[in-house]
């Protein structure tokens, strides 16, 4: 992965900074040589560590340290500053640690550490003997990797209906898009990863039945496979409209990889493009395709784009962004048909379109649950473990309904890193870790160069508090409700974003 590289700047820390320039509150900035480093104090202790994100190279200088951790202000990886590794998604790789000595009032960073090595566990009979995953996304990739990172050392198959790899969903309707992200910043992991992890990862293999009495998950090819201990990471499939024309082959969704790809192709002859839906993913596709220079309409039935989630005031900013940088909307309105070169909005407006991309939403995939027989309720239902209705069989990711601690509900969300996050958490209560999932969900959202950050959650709320400058995009909104803030949405405060999260948390912890 790729970003902002931080470069070599601040002092050299091999040549020795004064104990007083360390404060307990935020990591200080220098280098080894030519490598950005980050020192940070917690008590008598400094740390040294590698001051670049590992995901996309956020700059862990401008961070917030919790406890032993620092947290990345972009997307909200989080690194241990005594072994560098990855504690949270979406970094999946470890920091670099250096060793650190202390002389009188001096500080001194010496050589760099080695990687902190990687737990085995026996194989015994309390631990599953075999895992099958079933869905190679974010949450399943992660619960593969974790359940090798903590040590197990039995079969791991992880299925996917999709032919590629595992890799980086978000950047589908963002840079990659707008054709400004490389083809190697898209697979989460190199070619050879699985195999020298030793997971079986069957590409193009989608499961077709689970048999809980047996054990047992049947493929599409007529193949089965026993399970120890069971994932089902289906993810969410986007719906399709219903209005004539919906099937004509200029109109697009976007959920895989394959569906980028397609886009991309018809982006390079397209000269206009209707985005039906105002949703993140509508949004973000807009504007990679002004990117592209390509002319683009909007249509969508609410008042202001993103109103549901962000309120208003929020929505009318990011409205405004995209106005800038010439996106027609066409809001309080629906599409009532689609012709080859036009297609026609309830409002009896007519708009000429070479391509049209569908982004109304998604539906988790619970059909092999269903047909299983787990619970089902809008999403498969999990206790705070992620186990489902029957033992040994977790849910994770989008598909996947579990008791929220901070709201007392059970909730679903369509987030990277809380997929992410519920892949890990399922893996190590396949171990047996009794682990509840109790991370404050997390998501963001990139249009043009605005990303939008939002902690928490917030179906409904009584009132929104802003502070700042929407027109400067730099604000903060909390989602307040019966006294309670549930969700914080921030834009140009990252930090603040990360102080809510580890606010959140506190409250939960309390
Ligand atoms: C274009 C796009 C942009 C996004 N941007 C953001 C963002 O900026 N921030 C954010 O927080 N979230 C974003 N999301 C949402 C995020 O990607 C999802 O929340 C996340 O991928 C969910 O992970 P998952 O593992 O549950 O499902 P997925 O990542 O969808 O993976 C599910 C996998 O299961 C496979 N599968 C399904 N059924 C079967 C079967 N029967 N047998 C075998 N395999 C099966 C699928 O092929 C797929 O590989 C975005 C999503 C999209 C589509």
């Amino acid at each position: 992965m790729a970003g902002g590289e931080a470069s070599a700047t601040g002092p050299d820390l091999q040549a020795g900074i004064t104990l007083a320039s360390l404060n307990e509150e935020s990591p200080l900035l220098g280098h080894v040589g030519e490598e950005p480093v980050i020192l940070v104090r917690k008590g008598n202790e400094i740390f040294a560590v590698g001051a670049t994100c590992t995901h996309y190279s956020g700059p862990l200088a401008e961070g917030l340290i919790v406890g032993e951790t620092v947290r990345c202000p972009w997307h909200h990886a989080c690194f241990h500053l005594r072994t560098g590794e990855a504690v949270r998604p979406p970094a999946l790789n470890p920091i670099p640690c250096w060793r650190v000595e202390r002389h009188g009032e001096m500080v001194f960073v010496r050589e760099k550490l080695p990687p902190s090595p990687r737990p085995v566990r026996a194989h015994s009979p309390e631990l599953p003997q075999s895992v099958v995953i079933i869905g190679g996304g974010a949450a399943g990739n992660a619960a593969a990797e974790t359940l090798r990172n903590e040590g197990y050392s039995g079969p791991i198959t992880l299925l996917s209906a999709d032919d590629a790899a595992p890799y980086d969903r978000p950047n589908l309707s963002k840079d990659y898009l707008a054709g400004t992200a490389p083809e190697e910043w898209i697979p989460l992991r190199g070619e050879s990863f699985y195999a020298e992890r030793n997971i079986t990862l069957r590409l193009g293999t989608r499961a077709v039945a689970i048999d809980l009495a047996h054990r047992l998950v049947r493929l599409a090819n007529g193949d089965s496979l026993n399970y120890g201990a069971l994932l089902l990471a289906t993810g969410a499939e986007p719906i399709r409209l219903n209005v004539p024309g919906a099937s004509l082959p200029h109109v697009h969704l976007l959920r895989s990889l394959a569906d980028s790809r397609a886009l991309i192709a018809a982006a390079t002859t397209a000269r206009r493009c209707l985005v039906i839906g105002a949703s993140f993913i509508g949004l973000e596709v807009a504007a990679s395709l002004r990117a592209r220079n390509i002319e683009v309409h909007v249509v969508a039935p609410e008042a202001h784009p993103m109103e549901r989630v962000m309120g208003p005031e929020l929505g009318a900013m990011i409205q405004a962004l995209h106005t800038e940088h010439g996106v027609c909307f066409h809001l309080g309105a629906t599409v009532a048909m689609i012709a080859p070169d036009h297609a026609v909005l309830s409002t009896s407006e007519r708009i000429d379109t070479d391509l049209v991309v569908v982004g109304i939403g998604v539906r988790p995939a619970t059909a092999l649950a269903e047909q299983a027989g787990l619970a089902v309720d809008r999403g498969v239902l999990v206790d705070a473990y992620l186990q489902t209705s029957a033992p040994g069989v977790y849910a994770a990711g989008d598909i996947a309904r579990w008791p929220d601690p901070r709201s007392g509900q059970a909730i679903r969300v369509e987030h990277w890193v809380v997929a992410e996050r519920q892949g890990q958490v399922a893996a190590r209560n396949m171990l047996g870790s009794k682990e509840r999932f109790d991370a404050v969900p997390f998501f963001w959202s990139q249009h043009y160069d605005t990303t939008i950050s939002y902690v928490g959650h917030a179906e409904t709320w009584d009132r929104i508090e802003l502070d700042g400058s929407l027109k400067a995009q730099n604000c903060i909104a909390r989602f307040w409700r019966t006294g309670r803030i549930l969700a914080v949405a921030t834009v140009g405060r990252d930090r603040e974003s990360l102080e809510a999260e580890a606010a959140f948390e506190a409250e939960s912890a309390a």
